[in-house]
């Protein structure tokens, strides 16, 4: 791209670094609401920083009441938005680092931040800041969006829309690279049946909290003794699967171990709830609970609901049992589907409700598919500047995962973790390396000219 462009961004480092670093320290999470700061005093301060740095960088900044601002670079009509945040979840444990200290280790940056979506957002501004130092001609204003909700509930968004213009096209450095132009559609069902008392009698159980968590662990309480204990681990042998089994005054308690994670990317883990449901059919359990080790299992496909389906852009259907309930006679859960963009999603509840016999089956969300074609002009341009400026294939990539890209109609996410990076965003250990964020700024400022410029 220009080379004058490329030059700044190099040039711009030590300032950038220093900057992130600052950003990084103001612990930036959603706090109690007060006059001007609906986030709380901390993201109202992190807000404040990047008005400051935006502003000292020349360019006009608008505050929206302490949801969101914007920094415009252009007097065109015509708009390109890019789409970050400044609000970060909290730190939780495990950290070989201060959380908020912004501490280099050669040339990462650790904290919570730095890479989910202060960094990115950052470089974003750089590169505006590059092209109009450059002395770039544009033909469409590029206008950042940096909102302060992004973690919680998007109120920031819902404030900013109502308030401004949201532009139509655009870009969110809040994922990964090449381009993520697909989101899923999601139905969250839940479902109810009472417990009919035959077959094996399961005393107690209640796993999960969210229907889009992956469960790690399910306990059950049934009726039964050491015979049946030893039941289980032969299953568990069998099977090659952890489960355990001890005896407790009302009869055995059972516990499976599963793999947790993010319901969207079940590959690789484990449903507990799926393991404990099929074991407890296998041990004779009638009644709802087989229904559902039947239909559902440890499958993560939906197949045994009728809904398995898959199409080109989004690839397979995806289904998670985050939570399943015992209580006052009653079994409750909850599915969690994240469906191709071409599925019929009323189609696919009824499929659900019909593998379901004797289940109450009530629909919670169903949020469509978010998608912008592979060769419309946005993706086409955002993946030949990232060729260009990497030297890697572009390809765009669908996620089950929501991103902030949506809020654009015609939005995607761009960046700004690369594909052999580990991705350590809401984790421990969370760092941003400053090589690659650079590299991102070059990206996105060699996107921009070729979206925006004349
Ligand atoms: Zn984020």
């Amino acid at each position: 791209m220009n080379e004058t462009v490329s030059r700044l961004l190099d040039a711009y480092r030590a300032e950038f670094t220093e900057k992130l670093q600052a950003w990084v320290r103001i612990p930036s999470v959603q706090g109690a609401p007060e006059d001007g700061a609906p986030f709380g005093r901390e993201v109202r301060h992190m807000l404040d920083a990047a008005e400051a740095d935006a502003k000292a960088m020349g360019f006009p900044v608008r505050d929206f009441d302490g949801y969101a601002c914007d920094i415009t670079l252009g007097d065109r009509p015509e708009m390109i938005a890019v789409l970050g945040h400044l609000d970060v979840v909290p730190a939780g444990d495990g950290w070989n680092y201060p959380p908020f200290g912004a501490e280099m280790d050669g040339t990462r940056m650790y904290g919570r931040g730095t890479s989910d979506d202060k960094g990115p957002a950052l470089a974003s501004l750089y590169a505006m800041r590059a092209i109009r130092e450059a002395g770039i001609p544009l033909r469409k204003s590029i206008r950042l969006i940096l909102g302060c909700n992004e973690e919680t509930d998007w109120k920031d968004m819902e404030w900013y829309a109502a308030h401004a213009e949201i532009p139509a096209v655009g870009f969110s450095p809040d994922a990964s690279f090449p381009v993520i132009n697909t989101e899923k559609a999601i139905i969250h069902l839940r479902f109810t049946a009472p417990e009919t008392g035959s077959g094996l009698q399961v005393i107690e159980m209640a796993t999960g909290e969210r229907p889009n968590v992956i469960p790690g662990e399910c306990t059950a309480v049934v009726r039964g003794g050491e015979e049946l204990a030893e039941k289980v681990r032969a299953w568990g042998a069998e099977k090659n699967l952890p489960v355990a089994a001890e005896t407790v005054p009302e009869g055995i308690r059972i516990t499976a171990e599963g793999i947790p994670g993010h319901s969207a990317y079940p590959e690789g883990r484990r449903n507990a709830i799926g393991m404990m449901i099929c074991l407890l059919r296998d041990l004779g359990a009638e009644g709802p609970l087989k229904v559902l080790a039947d239909a559902v299992g440890m499958t993560h496909d939906g197949s045994g609901l009728g809904c398995a389906c898959s199409d080109a852009v989004s690839g397979p259907l995806t289904c998670n049992m985050g939570i399943l309930h015992l209580k006052d006679g009653a079994w409750t859960g909850t599915l969690d589907m994240r469906c191709p963009v071409n599925a019929d999603l009323p189609a696919l509840r009824d499929a659900a409700k019909a593998h379901l016999p004797g289940f109450e089956v009530e629909t919670l969300e169903m949020k469509p598919a978010h998608h912008v074609p592979a060769d419309s002009e946005l993706v086409t341009q955002l993946l030949a500047a990232y060729e260009e400026e990497t030297g890697l294939p572009g390809e765009t990539v669908a996620t089950g995962g929501g991103t902030y890209a949506k809020v654009l109609s015609q939005g995607v996410a761009f960046g700004a973790t690369f594909p052999d990076d580990e991705d350590l965003a809401h984790q421990a250990n969370e760092y941003a390396d400053m090589d690659r964020l650079i590299t991102a700024a070059k990206i996105y400022a060699n996107a921009l000219i070729r979206l925006a410029g004349e």
